[in-house]
């Protein structure tokens, strides 16, 4: 690496902002229940024993104590039937101390439910994850509802950075209803010029050159490479991606840019690890917050966009 250029200046530090909303999350519980005499709570179902979807859950959970909130976790069988998946939602959705629900995606290879069935089952105030049609909907209609956990996430980030998004051009790079569509239209809240580029897309390095904001969300690693950046652009890198390490001694997680050429030339960059991936979590607690007192008709704390 270059010598003459300070990393550091350059990384936005997702793990820290994460912290940092963790702990204003955990003081604005703390005055729930000294006002309104409730503590928010997350239940999480998980179908299945996926190793990596355990260590998803798990994290969900410790986060959500960490921060003050209740939180639950509901296991079923990796052939749960959909009809069984859709009726521990609906106890969820009618137990009155449970603010947010969550099903750890993907479902296991073998379930033959239907994801889309299944997000629609949660009702839309307790949908924290913002995924379900009536939510998706929201984002689309530019009307206040409950979005995404992970490009929340990725806004917080680029508003960090830089307040004033308006006016700038920003690629999407992936199509994704995770990612990739709800980040195309938080930037067009945010009034940038908002190109989407995906896995048919012609000249992808054409339109890397033209961008002053690059979202990374396709599942290749290193995929992005320094010399398709524009000088001085922003990155958010929202790949995880498991390689073998140089020595192939151990897996090693990595972005979909390539970021030691990266960072030669942008301007700023997350980091993967430590950079929109500890985000996701927070932003999940910042929705269960937010529809733990939409759902009391109290009105929601706002979050600070500047940590
Ligand atoms: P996905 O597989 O659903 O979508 C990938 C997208 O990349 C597709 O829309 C596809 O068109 C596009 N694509 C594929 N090849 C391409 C190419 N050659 N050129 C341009 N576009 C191409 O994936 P996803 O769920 O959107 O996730 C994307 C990445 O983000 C994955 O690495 C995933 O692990 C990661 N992710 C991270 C978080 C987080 O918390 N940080 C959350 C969700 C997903």
């Amino acid at each position: 690496m270059n010598v003459d250029i300070d990393v550091s200046a350059k990384i936005i530090d997702g793990k820290k902002t994460s912290l940092l909303i963790r702990e204003w999350i955990k003081s604005e519980i703390t005055k729930l229940k000294e006002s309104y005499n409730f503590i928010p709570g997350l239940a999480v179902i998980l179908v299945g024993d996926n190793p990596a979807s355990q260590i998803y859950v798990k994290n969900k959970e410790k986060q959500s104590l960490e921060s003050g909130m209740n939180s639950w976790k509901y296991i079923l069988p990796a052939d749960a039937s959909e009809k069984n998946i859709i009726e521990q939602i609906i106890k969820l959705n009618k137990d009155s101390s449970v603010d947010g629900i969550l099903v750890q995606l993907p479902l296991p290879k073998i379930n033959t439910a239907s994801e889309r069935n299944i997000i629609n089952a949660i009702s839309p105030d307790k949908d924290v994850d913002g995924l379900s049609i009536i939510n998706s909907g929201k984002l689309f209609s530019g009307e206040n509802g409950l979005s995404p956990a992970t490009p929340s996430g990725c806004i917080l980030l680029l508003k960090e950075y830089c307040a004033n998004l308006a006016g700038k051009k920003a690629l999407v790079i992936g199509r994704s209803n995770l990612v990739g569509k709800p980040i195309a239209n938080m930037l067009l809240r945010e009034n940038c010029t908002v190109t989407m580029a995906h896995s048919k897309t012609k000249d992808l390095i054409e339109e890397c050159r033209q961008a002053d904001i690059i979202i990374a969300a396709i599942g290749i690693p290193n995929f992005i490479k320094g010399e398709w950046i524009k000088k001085d652009s922003i990155i958010i890198d929202v790949g995880i991606n498991r390689v073998e390490s140089i020595d192939s001694s151990k897996k090693q997680i990595v972005g979909d840019v390539n970021f030691n050429e990266a960072i030669k030339v942008c301007s700023a960059i997350t980091p993967v690890p430590g950079g929109v991936g500890p985000m996701t979590i927070a932003c999940l607690l910042v929705n269960t917050l937010i529809a733990s007192c939409t759902r009391r008709n109290i009105e929601a704390p706002i979050i600070n966009t500047n940590f």
